[in-house]
């Protein structure tokens, strides 16, 4: 754990004691300042009572008795209107900060810290990043928006690296933020029911790579790559592409699925080919690609500040490196494959909550996709994949977007509305028998890419993916992946 000395002799109040809130006032404590924690869910203040936390009502409280308010991101800072808690701090006058914010406090500067932000492709560029470092025998700390909240890691130290990936709110709470390396891999609209307009959308994201001592930025897109001709002039800058095109614009950049690396010495640059991602066998997909170009540029980056730093740590290996994309064991509910019945295999992409998401999956399969979809939808729909739609063989709609989805549908893909996830994937499966039955060469896919957040059924995508999961492994005939 972390202890927030930072905060010693403060008076804090956290809101959430969610995943992150929890470890937040054990750090706070431990640090030795006065906590006052609260949550609107009684389950949750029971289940931070029941470890001991001082749990205290905030809202009959004047937050002037406080120094600072540390929000959970899930939190609403802003949009769709400021948590009364941010009012009250407001009114107050305090900082209002997140946990990250504290843990870039406790940091002196040299020890190294690698942010990573985008609209998609943050966890697994930071889980990316977190395997190639520990394949080069470093000790390393993955955390923030995935997996262990930042607090729960080890401290900073100039040998241990902490790859942290940052949502936007994340972001939005964190004032003091400068990594070592940031990472931007794209900014596509979503979740803009949280910051309002697409503009502070992705001025938030441009934030994290502003304050980076060096900055990776993917330029694929027409936001990011605005943002990458504003920090041209830093001298810290690293562009990647999946574009070949693009290549001597950058540092780092992708020719299909082979991965170079731009190198200049005495004026002249030369392309260095770090890797073919061919044998990659968990970064399928352009979007992989995008996202191991951007995790070596990480490395790359690093490489320099360390040795700015006087580090004899050395991570730049291409050879090394290349082993590692190999290796990368990839995550759960991202294009996951969960075993097959018969020939037809099982694909668990609960990840996708956006339709651009779900791109990525229908053009990695193309034919015979029985595809589950739906929940709560978001701006847009799925209007923008009408060009798979000829890829679908039938189309299984769960949670509220079924009515937005089936006007979509229309006349071009056959479809049902299954309601629940049990149901669709009773009758996916049984239809993608019927097909495999009757076409010996066909290789049917049951797809759950739900281009939908998963709140109105599950708890989370997590949830949802692992409701899916479980439910193949208990379809008669069900075989494990891989056997
Ligand atoms: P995030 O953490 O940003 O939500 P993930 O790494 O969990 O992203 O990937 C979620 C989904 O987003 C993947 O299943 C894939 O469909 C899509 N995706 C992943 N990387 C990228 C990328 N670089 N560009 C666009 N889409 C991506």
């Amino acid at each position: 754990m972390i202890r927030a000395s930072s905060f010693a002799g403060r008076r804090v109040a956290v809101f959430g004691l969610g995943i992150s809130g929890t470890p937040t006032v054990q750090s706070l404590l431990a640090g030795g300042s006065r906590v006052a924690a609260w949550d609107d869910n009684e389950k949750a203040r029971d289940a931070a009572q029941a470890l001991g936390l001082p749990v205290v009502d905030l809202s009959g409280i004047d937050f002037s008795a406080f120094d600072a308010l540390v929000l959970a991101p899930g939190v609403p800072l802003t949009h769709p209107e400021p948590h009364w808690t941010v009012k009250k701090a407001r009114t107050a006058q305090i900082e209002i900060i997140g946990d990250i914010e504290i843990f870039a406090r406790e940091r002196k500067g040299n020890e190294p810290f690698v942010a990573i932000t985008g609209t998609n492709g943050k966890s697994t560029t930071t889980a990316l990043i977190a395997h190639l470092l520990r394949s080069l025998g470093l000790d390393v700390q993955m955390g923030g928006n995935i997996g262990t909240a930042i607090l729960a890691l080890e401290p900073p130290r100039p040998n241990r690296f902490h790859v942290i990936e940052m949502s936007s709110f994340q972001i939005d709470l964190t004032p003091t933020l400068q990594p070592t390396v940031g990472i931007l891999l794209n900014v596509t609209p979503d979740h803009i029911d949280r910051h309002g307009t697409f503009e502070h959308y992705a001025a938030v994201k441009e934030r994290l790579v502003e304050g980076a001592e060096a900055m990776v930025i993917g330029i694929d897109d027409a936001v990011t790559r605005e943002i990458a001709a504003r920090m041209a002039e830093t001298g810290r800058l690293y562009p990647v592409s999946t574009d070949p095109e693009e290549g001597p614009h950058t540092r780092m950049f992708a020719d299909g699925t082979q991965l170079f690396a731009r190198e200049t010495s005495s004026g002249y640059s030369s392309n260095q080919k770090i890797a073919n991602l061919d044998t990659a066998a968990n970064l399928r997909g352009r979007h992989n690609v995008q996202n191991a170009i951007a995790a070596l540029a990480a490395i790359r980056s690093l490489q320099d500040r360390l040795e700015a730093l006087g580090s004899r740590i050395e991570v730049w290996k291409p050879a090394l490196l290349a082993e590692g994309l190999k290796s990368f064991p990839g995550l759960a509910h991202r294009m996951e494959d969960v075993g097959s019945v018969g020939r037809v295999r099982f694909v668990n992409d609960s990840k996708a909550t956006n339709a651009d998401s779900t791109d990525k999956a229908l053009a990695a399969y193309v034919r015979n996709i029985f595809w589950i979809l739906g929940g709560k939808p978001k701006d847009g729909g799925i209007e923008d994949l009408k060009a798979y739609f000829p890829g679908i063989a039938k189309a299984y709609l769960i949670g509220a977007a079924s009515d937005q989805f089936a006007a979509t549908l229309g006349a071009e893909v056959p479809f049902e509305r299954s309601d629940t996830l049990d149901v669709a994937v009773e009758h996916a499966a049984r239809d993608a028998a019927v097909l495999a039955a009757a076409d010996p060469s066909a290789e049917p896919i049951v797809l759950l890419s739900p281009a939908c957040a998963s709140y109105d059924q599950f708890r989370s995508f997590e949830h949802r993916g692992d409701v899916f999961r479980a439910l193949v492994a208990k379809l008669p005939g069900h075989a494990a992946k891989g056997s």
